[in-house]
């Protein structure tokens, strides 16, 4: 992992999903991920009891697993109380790699909040072995990898981001910073993981932090990691088809456009036309579903996401058009089913 000097698998494991399942389930996975030869887990305290399950899954086996987790406060307070709270739930007394969680900027030392100070203060203590960042803009990214000042770097990485995005695993291997990927199935618009595994093994310097929920999930991608998949002429076509598809102005659903004073869940409802023919639709077509969408109806148009979105999407035009297109596809989904 670049500079770090930690061995990380290239299989890792993303713990975010875990806030959705069981603590019992999540054990079960943590510790079979671990058995199956997954060293490097990845979680946040913004992602609910994520970190509490970590703690429970590695107790006793702390100097065998690596483990990341972030922080998102505005202020060194903020810094210390997160980090005080996610040693106490990851049952540990340090973190390998601690990071700055969705930075809209590149934290330096001597800054008024005082964040990058305390965190060199948590490094002295040895409460934090390296200091790391997670972010969805580009620039904020690239100049964090430049500084001089983290030793990681996360980002969203995957087939579909575009060349400009990609440009920065170049700029981590000159900097030696260790580059994990997030979101490497773009949120579960890529349905074949095979392709996304192919994608990361590209490149030496990139980890990917894979989602897991499920023992399935977790099994495919041990499955890859014994018998790796090998490129083939169907799946390079289906690539450059998903490439072609939903590359350029798409949602990622990275939430950075919330809150919407009119309670649009937009980082679904942006990428709803994409979900729908990629996803199970049926999931999408219950009554709660249909209500959510129908909350596009109540936007202002005060363009507060538009002007958070680090994609510079045209969110409420996003929403709207995303509106119409459930709604023609609900009909055509109801006459199917119904045989009208
Ligand atoms: S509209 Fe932009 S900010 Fe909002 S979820 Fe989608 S990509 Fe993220
Ligand atoms: S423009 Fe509409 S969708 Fe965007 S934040 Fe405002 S009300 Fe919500």
């Amino acid at each position: 992992m670049g500079r770090t000097g930690l061995e990380v698998t290239r299989c890792a494991f993303g713990a975010l999903p875990l806030q959705r399942i069981s603590a019992g389930e999540s054990v079960g996975i943590l510790r079979a991920a671990y058995d199956g030869g997954v060293n490097f887990f990845d979680t946040a305290r913004a992602y609910y009891d994520s970190e509490d399950k970590i703690g429970v899954a590695f107790e006793g086996y702390r100097d065998k697993v690596i483990i990341a987790t972030k922080a998102q406060g505005l202020t060194a307070e903020d810094y210390e109380k997160q980090l005080a709270e996610s040693l106490a739930r990851l049952r540990t007394d340090y973190i390998d790699i601690y990071q700055f969680h969705l930075a809209k900027k590149c934290h330096s030392p001597g800054e008024p909040d005082g964040l990058y100070d305390a965190a060199l203060r948590a490094k002295a203590a040895g409460k934090i072995r390296h200091i790391g960042l997670t972010a969805h803009r580009l620039d904020v990214a690239i100049e964090a990898a430049k500084s001089g000042l983290y030793d990681t770097v996360q980002f969203p990485v995957s087939y579909l981001s575009s060349d400009r995005d990609l440009g920065l695993i170049s700029v981590c291997r000159e900097n030696n910073v260790g580059l994990i990927a997030m979101k490497a199935l773009s949120g579960g618009l890529i349905t074949d993981v095979r392709i996304a595994w192919l994608f990361m093994r590209r490149h030496d310097n990139v980890v990917p932090i894979w989602g897991i929920q499920k023992l399935s999930e977790l099994e495919e991608f041990l499955a890859y990691e014994k018998n790796p998949p090998v490129w083939s002429d169907e799946l390079r076509e289906k690539m450059s088809r998903d490439r072609l598809e939903l590359s350029g102005n798409f949602c990622r659903g990275c939430g950075y456009c919330l809150p919407c004073p009119a309670g649009i869940e937009i980082n679904w409802i942006a990428r709803m036309p994409q979900v729908l023919r990629r996803m199970k639709a049926e999931v999408f077509m219950t009554q709660e579903w249909r209500e959510k969408m129908k909350t596009v109806e109540n936007c202002v148009h005060c363009e507060a996401c538009k002007a958070r979105c680090p994609y510079e999407l045209d969110t409420p035009k996003l929403v709207a058009d995303a509106l119409i297109d459930y709604m023609e596809f609900s009909k055509e989904w109801q006459a199917t089913r119904y045989d009208l």
